[in-house]
């Protein structure tokens, strides 16, 4: 099985060390934007060649894409005159719906499944890559409406071997999904450090100041990509979450029922 890998950061390079710890005869070809970046990824051993360009994935069985979000649509279109009519292509991208819109653009769309590692780490790049970073947690894979995924049962085997659990997802609910698991959570964090800052001395934090600004400071590209494409689902959880705190507010002020909020809110950190 050849595998290409467009996009050796946390995500792609984390991807190839796991998919090589297997050693299923599972061969890795990684594309990288920079001749240094695919020169590490060797050196780590997230790949078993690699280079910047993308006619080295022409043999390939599958591609994944796993590059920034607004870097998606532009490998897409270089890509599909290069790889074999039956090569299957498929990314890693936190929102979907606009990946599954972009797909729609390729000679032959049902060839394209979306994927979204619900994995990571706060800090991206090559250098935080980790085989392990997918095990045990969710991989959601979203079809087109009435898509036949059959044809991509190996990349689910090889998906689960490394460790995730498969799912499927319409795309727009997953972005949904997402918005409130994920994407409302790094903007809350963002705005709770932002305010601090402001107020107060930030040495003197403990592990729940820590906690909290975990998020804040992940990669701002990402997080502006993400709140780019998956803007009116975000809006909504954002809208969402400004009324219960304004509940939160109003009660503390008034000095009443305070305990029923917090009691109420305590099955999320189990
Ligand atoms: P990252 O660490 O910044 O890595 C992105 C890599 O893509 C960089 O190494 C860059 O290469 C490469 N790249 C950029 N443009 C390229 C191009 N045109 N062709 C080939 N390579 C290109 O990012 P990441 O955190 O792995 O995120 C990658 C994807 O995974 C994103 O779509 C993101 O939404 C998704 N994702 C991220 C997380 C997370 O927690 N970070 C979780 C789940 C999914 P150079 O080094 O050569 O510039």
């Amino acid at each position: 099985m050849r595998v290409g890998i467009v996009g050796l950061g946390l995500i792609g390079g984390s991807l190839g060390l796991a998919l090589r710890r297997l050693r299923h005869a599972i061969d890795v070809t990684g594309v990288a934007r920079q001749a240094e970046s695919a020169a590490e990824a060797i050196q780590r051993g997230a790949v078993d060649r690699a280079s910047t360009d993308l006619a080295e994935l022409s043999d390939c069985d599958i591609v994944v894409i796993a590059t920034p979000i607004e870097e998606i649509a532009g490998v897409m279109e270089r890509l599909a005159p290069i790889v074999g009519a039956n090569a299957l292509i498929t990314d890693v991208a936190s929102v979907k719906r606009p990946v599954l819109a972009w797909a729609q653009r390729l000679p032959n769309p049902s060839r394209f499944l979306g994927g979204h590692p619900v994995a990571g780490k706060t800090r991206s790049g090559l250098r935080e890559s980790d085989a392990e970073i997918f095990d045990h947690e969710p991989w959601i894979f979203t079809p087109a409406e009435g898509q036949d995924v059959r044809r991509f049962d190996t990349w689910f085997e090889m998906v689960r071997a490394i460790g995730a659990s498969v799912s499927f997802m319409r795309p727009d609910l997953h972005d949904e999904q997402m918005a409130f698991l994920s994407h409302l959570a790094f903007v809350v964090s963002s705005a709770y450090a932002q305010t601090v800052k402001r107020q107060a001395d930030e040495t003197l934090g403990g592990p729940g100041y820590r906690g909290m600004v975990r998020l804040a400071g992940g990669d701002p590209a990402m997080y502006e990509a993400i709140s780019r494409e998956n803007r009116d689902a975000l809006v909504d959880a954002i809208d969402r979450f400004d009324a219960v705190l304004h509940q939160y507010r109003q009660r503390i002020s008034a000095g009443t029922r305070v305990k029923d909020l917090f009691g109420g809110a305590v099955h999320a950190g189990r």
